[in-house]
């Protein structure tokens, strides 16, 4: 067992967690009660600094517990992901003194703050969202819409990125926070759930689309960072999701080892057959590099966020092996792996959205290349042609 305080807390919140897996599964429930236990044991929003109430706990701390709760429950894993990277790591970051000591305390009760990045018609593209803020007097006018907003009507704070736009003038993206309980009577006029996608996995996280029509978001929400500080902040929330796949895959990876053993056809454990032997090995040997590298992409992160190639480089391989070291325990489980008698169907169902969510395998890929190349990615519709003429050089077209 590691030394880590925070593994060890989410070791053994994990053996619970796995026999109710399968329930917010199958009855596509957000699954409450292990974020009171999250939330009681001190894992939602331990990276908060110490003076506004968390624990200072680091990038490695939270890659160290999400594994553990990864190779039980993808579902809660997400949770705890959001509740310490992602929205609440920008706006520590880079808040002020009044957004800070007023999100601390929602996400330390239990909150996983959603992002909301993505628009219909703006996808991999981000930058091409149509999402504006426009100034009136002392607040802002938010419209548009955002489509896949992970925890979509049960989060409490939302960082919504938008096109701010002032005196008629595009100012470029910014981030601005909207808190919204309904329980607590706190629901902006304007904001409505559209809908909820049916998802292949991780059936109990809502993800939903959102439109604003004129919400009125107060000055004072508005995050002081540009679109480069904030998705700075994303670093942290990709090495968060590849640590999800690497759980999903080293819990698979358990499972399979057990059966491999266990399992016995023509009068001898299945663990016997070299071809299984080398599977297993190939599994094994994913696995670990794949921790390796996000732990070495969250050790980046001492300065503030992980390094934007070393995160995107551990999520892109976390997540490809994953979905193949899953797939593989599967196949090691024949027909019973098939079947809901074992999580593996549910895990090889979970564990596919980490090639898209959080930056596609593909546009990982790019930033990977074009940081070898010393080259930019373009960001915007137009960005192949600018970046042409000032450089002549461009990631791949
Ligand atoms: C389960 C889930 C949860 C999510 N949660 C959130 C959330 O909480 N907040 C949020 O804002 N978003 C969220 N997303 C959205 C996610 O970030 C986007 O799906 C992702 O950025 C890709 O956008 P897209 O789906 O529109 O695909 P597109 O961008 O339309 O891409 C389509 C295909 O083209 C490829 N492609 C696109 N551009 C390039 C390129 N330049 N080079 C090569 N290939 C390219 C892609 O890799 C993909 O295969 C979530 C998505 C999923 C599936």
């Amino acid at each position: 067992m590691g030394e880590n305080p925070y593994e060890n807390r989410a070791r053994d919140l994990a053996e619970g967690f796995a026999p109710r897996a399968a329930q917010w599964d199958r009855n596509r429930e957000y699954p409450w009660p292990n974020v009171a236990e999250m939330t009681e044991a001190g894992l939602m929003g331990m990276t908060i600094p110490l003076e506004y109430g968390g624990q200072g706990a680091t990038c490695l701390d939270v890659v160290l517990a999400v594994e553990q709760v990864a190779r039980a429950c993808t579902l809660s894993a997400r949770i705890l992901v959001e509740a310490n990277m992602g929205g609440i790591g920008a706006i520590m970051a880079y808040g002020t003194e009044a957004q800070k000591r007023f999100c601390a305390p929602i996400v330390l009760a239990g909150d996983k703050p959603a992002i909301c990045i993505t628009e219909p018609e703006a996808g991999s593209a981000a930058t091409e969202m149509s999402t504006t803020v426009r100034r009136v007097g002392d607040h802002w006018l938010l419209n548009g819409t955002k489509h896949w907003i992970t925890g979509g009507g049960v989060s409490k704070l939302h960082l919504i990125f938008a096109r701010i736009v002032e005196d008629g003038q595009d100012r470029g993206i910014g981030g601005f926070i909207l808190h919204r309980d309904p329980e607590a009577g706190v629901d902006p006029a304007g904001f409505k759930i559209v809908r909820r996608e049916r998802t292949m996995g991780l059936c109990g996280m809502p993800e939903a689309e959102l439109r604003f029509n004129d919400v009125e978001v107060p000055d004072a929400m508005r995050v002081n960072a540009d679109f480069g500080d904030l998705m700075s902040a994303y670093n942290a929330q990709r090495v968060g999701a590849g640590t999800i796949a690497l759980g999903v895959a080293a819990g698979a990876l358990d499972h399979a080892t057990r059966y491999l053993l266990e399992r016995e056809q023509f009068g001898r454990p299945i663990a016997e057959f070299q071809g299984l032997q080398w599977m297993l090995a190939d599994m094994d040997t994913g696995v670990h590099a794949a921790r390796l590298m996000l732990h070495e992409a969250s050790q980046s992160a001492s300065e503030g966020f992980p390094d934007r190639t070393l995160a995107a480089r551990a999520k892109l391989f976390a997540s490809e092996t994953a979905i193949r070291v899953v797939n593989d325990a599967l196949q090691i489980f024949g027909a019973r792996g098939y079947g809901d008698a074992e999580p593996l169907e549910r895990m090889y169902r979970d564990v596919r959205m980490f090639t898209i969510g959080g930056g596609t395998a593909q546009v990982l890929r790019t930033q990977v290349a074009a940081a070898r190349l010393g080259i930019r990615t373009p960001q915007t519709r137009d960005g192949y042609a600018r970046l042409a003429a000032e450089s002549g050089r461009v990631a791949a077209e």
